[in-house]
């Protein structure tokens, strides 16, 4: 039996709805039947999807491997597949996971910027560029945390509770209130 790893870029052709529970619904359904699939076939990997695109990387049993792309080929949720690395593997590099999902967008986006790239664009990474994407799968650690690329921007431009103008304005009503009270003291 041997080994293989294989890592693909494709361009979703749903359009994007907006993220439940940390994941875009499209993609959430995808995770839920790659995790079920997966874990059967013991192949292993990550799952990226962000800027509309997807970067996969999955490694196991080289006929699971195959069988499973065959698959991913086939389904019209995505278009333009570009296999990035097809290649045998001398030893499983994952463990325990059917399927990650990159969780810290963040290391991403440090990533893209790292890389002087301005948007998620698998397809033209250089092999480097693949196995940089690979080890950030590799190392990220909370598996059911489900957010994507696509997420910086919204947690980024989430607005604060208080923003930065209000906050100095409470601060300063604050102190004046307190001068008044003081002042009112004094004056007893
Ligand atoms: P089924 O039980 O037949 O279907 C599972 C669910 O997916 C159902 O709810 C079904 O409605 C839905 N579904 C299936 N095909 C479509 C479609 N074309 N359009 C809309 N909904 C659909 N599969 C894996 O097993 N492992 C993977 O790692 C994996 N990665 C994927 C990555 C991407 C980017 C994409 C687009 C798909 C991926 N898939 C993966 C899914 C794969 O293409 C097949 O849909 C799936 O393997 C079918 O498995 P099944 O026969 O058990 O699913």
């Amino acid at each position: 039996m041997s080994l293989m790893r294989l890592a693909y870029a494709s361009e979703a052709t749903f359009e994007a709805k907006p993220v439940e529970k940390g994941v875009e619904p499209h993609v959430a359904r995808i995770l839920m039947t790659s995790r079920r699939n997966n874990a059967r076939g013991k192949l292993v990997g990550g799952l990226y999807y962000g800027n509309n695109r997807f970067f996969q990387y999955l490694e196991g049993e080289e006929e699971e491997v195959r069988k499973t792309y065959e698959r991913i080929l086939k389904d019209e949720r995505h278009r333009n597949v570009v296999t990035l690395i097809e290649e045998p593997l001398a030893e499983r590099t994952f463990t325990n996971w059917s399927m990650k999902y990159v969780p810290l967008s963040r290391d991403v986006q440090r990533f893209l910027e790292s890389q002087g790239l301005q948007y998620f664009e698998p397809a033209s990474f250089t092999s480097d560029q693949c196995e940089d994407m690979i080890e950030l799968i590799r190392n990220s650690s909370h598996d059911q945390k489900l957010v994507n690329h696509d997420d910086t921007k919204t947690l980024r431009d989430t607005p604060q509770a208080f923003s930065p103008g209000l906050k100095a304005g409470l601060i300063a009503a604050a102190l004046c209130l307190l001068g008044a009270l003081f002042f009112a003291g004094s004056m007893l």
